[in-house]
């Protein structure tokens, strides 16, 4: 199957004979139509999928070909999405796009000036993609008129609710013309996400070409347990030992980021960091300095990762687990894009088993356990099983727990005998919640998915 045969006009083809596309994704040859034929769209799609092209290019043609040349403060599509880099990234997949088409497009978002973003915006758009609270800044101003509008795309919809963005999709939704094409893409549904889909779409055509919920099949996904005490150490140790090439490593705080980048970078290791403490341009900088190969390793928190468009990819790393179990579908997105095989390690304490059994609920599947040699936890990590639950070693006599136990030599397979666990170690790093199965409770008592994240 090619591209001519979904619809797609000349101008089009040839940009993707150009950039190389040569057969379209699977989630393409099903969206790529139903836009064209002005459908809305619930679409599952993790990144990887090509769904930026799955979306842009059909929406390019319809803007080409159909409705009235862009009036002043105008937009005649709307991308919403929910970071800055995603923003950054889906816009300048736009332009790559549209190259040969006469279209003005514009990204806008918080955390820079808003007076250029109001000056460019004068003239109308005609592809605007847009964090959703600073565009409510630019409606509040009267900067951006929505009356133009043809189709809404929203970008990683269960991002923008797992970061808060709710009443702003409310606030926006109620300001565009009920008249519309909606087009929604998330790597996971949830009931309320399902429900705002329902809100506000029409009939739509709804696409999976994942098993929700499922990480990317071409990933290889295998943990190492270690002691939170030495984390950095052998993150440094498997980066040393293992060759690792380019990683792009994930830690949940912007302080614990401040830290793993200062050791990495006492190994003479060319490492930069991305979080929310760093100013858009040092983040989008640090980002085109990873993707030229002129750092090896990019440490990054969740949020400020988030829409990272890297090609080939092969290795993440996830120093601390995610706290809300979806991310870490996202986190390992990175890799294994397009096909491409790509592998994601984590380090796993035992104080985030509840977070590991969360994620392992979530994508059905156990993550392989490989012990590092000279790294084995004095806190084991608990066994745990592929519907959430968690198991503890019964209590042994002292004597047959020392015969069980006589090296930290053997790799733990995923399905580690109870024997394997110290029942004393695992009571001692064991959060209020985790007797409860993993997959509804974490750490506080409160379901993962209601809990707020560290800063990033
Ligand atoms: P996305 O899922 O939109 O983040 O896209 C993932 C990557 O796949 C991007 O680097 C795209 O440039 C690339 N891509 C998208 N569609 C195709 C295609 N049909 N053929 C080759 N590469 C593609």
């Amino acid at each position: 199957m090619t591209f001519d045969t979904l619809g797609l006009f000349e101008p089009l083809l040839r940009t993707l004979a150009s950039l190389n596309y040569r057969t379209p994704t699977p989630l393409q040859l099903q969206s790529i139509p139903a836009i064209l034929h002005r459908r809305d769209l619930i679409a599952t799609a993790q990144t990887g999928t090509g769904k930026t092209a799955g979306f842009a290019l059909p929406v390019l043609q319809l803007l080409t070909t159909a409705g009235a040349p862009v009036r002043a403060n105008s937009v005649r599509s709307l991308i919403l999405v929910p970071t800055r880099e995603l923003a950054e990234q889906v816009h300048q997949s736009v332009k790559t796009y549209g190259q040969t088409l006469p279209l003005r497009t514009l990204a806008v978002y918080g955390g820079v000036s808003i007076n250029p973003q109001m000056m460019a915006l004068r003239k109308g758009v005609d592809v605007l993609v847009a964090t959703p609270g600073r565009l409510l800044d630019l409606h509040r101003h009267n900067a951006v008129r929505f009356s133009q509008l043809q189709v809404l795309v929203l970008d990683e919809a269960d991002r923008m609710l797992d970061l808060g963005f709710a009443s702003e999709l409310d606030e926006l939704t109620a300001v565009l013309p009920k008249q519309r094409q909606t087009l929604l893409f998330s790597a996971t549904f949830s009931e309320r996400l399902e429900q705002l889909a329902v809100q506000i779409s029409r009939d739509p055509l709804r696409i999976a070409v994942n098993t929700p919920n499922a990480a990317a099949s071409t990933v290889q996904q295998s943990l190492v347990p270690v002691d939170r005490k030495r984390k950095t150490e052998l993150f440094l140790h498997l980066l040393r030992d293992r060759q690792w090439g380019q990683v792009l490593a994930f830690v949940n705080t912007r302080k614990g980021a401040d830290l793993l980048v200062q050791a990495i970078q006492a190994t003479g290791t060319r490492v930069e960091a991305i979080h929310g403490d760093k100013r858009q341009p040092t983040r989008l900088r640090a980002l085109e300095r990873f993707k030229a190969g002129e750092i090896q390793v990019l440490v990054a928190t969740g949020v400020a990762a988030r829409g990272l468009d890297i090609d080939d990819l092969p290795l993440v790393v996830n120093i601390d687990l995610p706290v809300v179990p979806e991310d870490y579908i996202h986190r390992i997105g990175r890799t294994g894009r397009a096909g491409a095989a790509g592998e994601a390690v984590s380090l796993v304490s035992a104080d985030e088993v509840p977070h590991l059994a969360a994620i392992e609920s979530l994508i059905g599947e156990l993550l392989t356990r490989r012990e590092e040699a000279s790294f084995e936890p004095d806190h084991r990590l608990p066994v745990t099983t592929v519907d959430g639950q968690i198991k503890k070693k019964p209590k042994k006599p002292k004597k047959a727990r020392q015969a069980t136990q006589p090296a930290h030599t053997a790799p733990a397979p995923a399905t580690a005998p109870n024997s394997r666990i110290h029942l004393g170690d695992w009571l001692e790093d064991e959060p209020s919640g985790a007797r409860t199965p993993a997959a509804s409770r974490s750490g506080s008592g409160k379901p993962a998915s209601t809990r707020r994240p560290p800063r990033q």
